[in-house]
């Protein structure tokens, strides 16, 4: 199984990817999780794009589609792989055909985020993530339940992203419309597009994008009780569930 997520800057492509993986044993490939890694780790690559990430512009597709290809290559081919952040551009998107096709993947789904912009910039700038694990949280909306110490793991350490600013995040957003939502046709034609409402609570999107991948326990578990967030099978569980995600 090998899907994309689409969406605007925060529409909660990292959320839900982060659920699939723990879930389902998948794989996020996050361009953005990486070009933050390098930018972090002062890789030649990460100086190259360190400007550019921080005015919410988009970083070139050679540099992404080469993240994204030896990603690929490391993934055992029994892995499900979630797209996150990439493609962006019509010319990532082609890149990506081929990509996939050198490594014996068909791409399933692409499932499009579907969220009222004007919310987004309330959303972005409220959220932050654990350190240790990265499960999301957000000034307003989601505060750990114990303040300073994560729900999942335990631990006290949490990071903001710097782009994650008002400024950025409009440039982000026309950066999207511009040249990220154009892509969406090319995909439609292919009969692969699943659209949902990514304004409606974590829960309900995990559940819905479960069902449509198939994966009907997800979709129970996450509409039960407080509807945060849904079991997560670790060790043998997770690693059976990915040999079903292919
Ligand atoms: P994200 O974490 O997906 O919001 O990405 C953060 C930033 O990384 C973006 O604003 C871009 O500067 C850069 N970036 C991430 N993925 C891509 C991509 N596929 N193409 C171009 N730039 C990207």
């Amino acid at each position: 199984m090998n899907i994309i997520l689409l969406g605007p800057p925060g529409a909660g492509k990292g959320t839900q990817a982060h659920h699939l993986v723990h879930a389902h044993g998948m794989r996020q490939l996050s361009t953005g999780d990486m070009l933050r890694a390098a930018v972090q780790a002062g890789t030649p690559i990460g100086e190259t794009v360190r400007g550019i990430m921080a005015r919410g512009e988009l970083v070139s597709d050679e540099i992404v589609s080469a993240l994204i290809d030896a990603e690929l290559l490391a993934l055992p081919p029994e892995a499900g792989a979630i797209f996150d952040g990439y493609p962006r551009t019509e010319g990532q998107a082609r890149e990506l055909d081929a990509i996939l096709a050198r490594h014996g993947r068909t791409l399933d789904y692409v499932i499009e985020l579907d969220v009222d912009e004007d919310a987004l910039v309330e959303r972005i700038t409220g959220r932050f993530t654990c350190a240790n694990c990265g499960e999301g949280y957000h000034d307003v909306h989601r505060l750990p339940r114990v303040p300073g110490t994560c729900d999942v793991c335990g631990s006290h350490g949490f990071k903001r992203r710097p782009d994650d600013n008002a400024d950025t995040v409009r440039t982000r957003m026309a950066e999207y419309r511009a040249k990220t939502a154009p892509i969406l046709p090319l995909y439609e034609q292919r009969g692969i597009v699943r659209r949902i409402d990514g304004m409606r609570p974590i829960a309900e999107v995990t559940a819905q994008i479960a069902a449509i991948l198939g994966f009907a326990d997800v979709s129970q578990a996450s509409m039960e009780g407080s509807g945060e967030l849904p079991e997560r099978p670790s060790g043998k569980a997770a690693a059976d569930a990915a040999h079903q995600t292919r």
